[in-house]
């Protein structure tokens, strides 16, 4: 932490209901609404108003100006970063305090989430200081050549305007306000205008606080950031159609991501919509492994269902086993685990509500039986929004009957489906729809078997992991956090890692410009000393004349 971050009035300061609209505050609007204490509904101060149509208007006016200074001011930008990481810290615990209360997620997460939200951050500041993410590439013209002469040719990608981003209600830090898909935006160069997820408003008010700080402190305009504050999806979807947004970073439900990406389709200027919208996460079992390790298999995959309440698009909600070796060690053991975790209070009441009825009706298929669990704790009776992990056994007929099973129920639920053999894997693997991630845990010697399952997965996952679990996901350069629709609107995007900067920017090409007049990061002389690709190869060397 710098001088400039140490825990200040600011941090303290009370929470007054407000949008930050290009670096004013305001409380104008529609309808109020409120932050939830989860663990008992209690509602909490201050009354939040929905955001209505001059308050986007201002919003998207700021950000479309400010969007060609933000564009050209690399080193402001990561400058900008780093310092949205020193005002995070800055607002100290009440930071924390005021999260707790509206997720009810524990302190020790909450710290190491807030970690998450400026490490991210200060690793796209080195990465918009490298320069090398434009993708520079330079094709040297041939005046000579026969019979045409050959054009001059460079491209690199630029910023594709204001950026509207949704924040999610299961990272209320590292995906919500100041969280990645912020971040990529800003460091692409994208203003950002940010609908808080409602389930914490006041979380959202005080990370916008300290963004509106950070931009101030660096000397970029004010309408690089707004915080919008709405309930009940108008909001959201004047957003997305709003002429002023060029594209839309999303997490959350798949009704809620499509009809968004519908919306943006719809529109005369259709735009990308990056909607993370989560999986099942399908994680398979094979019969040497599970002779092997059943039991330290089940333990982990227990702590990776109940982890974070389950609340997380990683989480592993199916699990193909092979034969029945091991398989009673196995149920035993994930049993074990699973009823050992405490009750735990979900983010919010819908979260809950969707919980609790899907996790009925799973268990009520014909086929299905109940491992792990108990009913849930009755909402509203003790005002919380209670649930005990569950783990479900099945076979493969039923999975294969009960389209069911391969929907996403976000929480702490994991099924077990018993299929005869290796070729049911491969065969289940091959008709998954699009996942985040898929697992496989097998032994040295069933690495032909593993191979042949990992490339089906490949076809269906962004991510396959082996001989782990799909939850905790790191940030870093190589990371894809994406996948093959219904995971995402776009198999080609992450939404974590430094790659997640590729979704707002778009590639432009200068063909015969006189040097005078093209961005530096084109010019012979290369002035940033960027890796470029010159003439197919990868250099930093400047370019020289043919
Ligand atoms: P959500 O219902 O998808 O809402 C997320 C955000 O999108 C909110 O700001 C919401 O605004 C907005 N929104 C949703 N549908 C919209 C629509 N049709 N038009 C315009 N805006 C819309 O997600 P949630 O509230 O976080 O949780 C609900 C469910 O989403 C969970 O039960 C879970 O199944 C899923 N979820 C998945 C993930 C994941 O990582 N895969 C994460 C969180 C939640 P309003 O509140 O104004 O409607």
């Amino acid at each position: 932490m710098t001088d400039a971050a140490k825990p200040d009035d600011r941090a303290a300061a009370e929470l007054r209901g407000e949008h930050w609209i290009a670096g004013e505050a305001s409380r104008g609007g529609g309808d109020a609404f409120h932050g939830v204490d989860p663990t008992s509904s209690e509602r909490l101060e201050p009354a939040y108003f929905d955001a209505g149509d001059a308050e986007l208007e201002r919003a998207a006016l700021a950000a479309v100006s400010a969007a060609p200074r933000l564009a050209s001011a690399r080193a402001d930008r990561a400058a900008l970063l780093e310092a949205i990481a020193d005002e995070i810290m800055a607002l100290g615990d009440s930071l924390l305090e005021r999260c707790e209360r509206e997720t009810a997620l524990p302190r020790a997460r909450l710290v190491g989430e807030r970690g998450r939200t400026t490490s991210q951050l200060r690793m796209f500041a080195a990465v918009v200081r490298d320069g090398g993410y434009v993708d520079a590439r330079i094709d040297r013209g041939d005046p000579e050549r026969s019979p045409a002469p050959r054009p001059d040719v460079r491209r690199m990608l630029h910023p594709l305007g204001p950026v509207a981003v949704f924040g999610a209600s299961n990272f209320p830090l590292a995906f919500s306000v100041a969280g990645g898909d912020t971040a990529a935006a800003l460091a692409a160069g994208c203003p950002a205008i940010v609908k808080g997820h409602p389930a914490h408003p006041g979380t959202s008010e005080l990370v916008a606080r300290a963004i509106t700080a950070a931009v101030k402190k660096v000397g970029l305009p004010a309408g690089v950031f707004s915080l919008l504050h709405g309930r009940g999806r108008a909001l959201g979807a004047k957003l997305v159609q709003h002429p002023a947004i060029k594209a839309v970073g999303f997490t959350g439900s798949l009704a809620g991501g499509r009809a968004l990406f519908d919306l943006a389709a719809a529109r005369p200027e259709p735009i990308p919509v990056f909607a993370e919208m989560g999986s099942v996460n399908p994680v398979f079992i094979m019969p040497g492994a599970m002779r092997a390790r059943s039991a330290a298999i089940a333990a982990g995959l227990g702590r990776s269902v109940s982890l974070g309440v389950g609340q997380f698009c990683t989480n592993p909600g199916l699990v193909f086993v092979a034969g029945e070796d091991g398989l009673e060690a196995f149920t035993a053991s994930l049993a074990r685990t699973l009823s050992q975790t405490p009750v735990c209070v979900m983010l919010h009441e819908g979260i809950w509500t969707d919980y609790i009825q899907r996790v009925a009706l799973q268990r009520q298929l014909p086929g299905v039986t109940m491992i792990a669990g108990g009913p849930a704790v009755p909402f509203p009776a003790n005002g919380s929004c209670s649930v005990k992990p569950v783990g479900l056994l099945t076979d493969l007929e039923t999975y294969e009957s009960s389209p069911r099973l391969l929907e996403e129920v976000f929480g702490p639920v994991t099924v077990i489906i018993k299929c005869p053999d290796v070729a049911a894997l491969e065969a289940v693997a091959a008709g998954l729809p699009g996942q985040l991630t898929a697992t496989v845990h097998a032994e040295r010697g069933e690495a032909g078997d593993a191979a042949t399952l990992a490339r089906v997965l490949g076809e269906r996952a962004g991510r396959v992991i082996f001989n782990g679990f799909p939850t905790g996901v790191e940030v870093c350069h190589a990371m894809h956090h994406g996948g093959p629709y219904p995971a995402t609107t776009d198999a080609r995007a992450t939404s974590v890692g430094s790659a997640a900067i590729t979704r707002f920017l778009r590639p432009v090409c200068y063909q015969d410009f006189p040097a005078a007049l093209l961005p530096a990061e084109l010019r012979d002389e290369n002035p940033g000393g960027l890796l470029r690709m010159v003439d197919g190869t990868c250099t930093r060397e400047p370019v020289t004349s043919r």
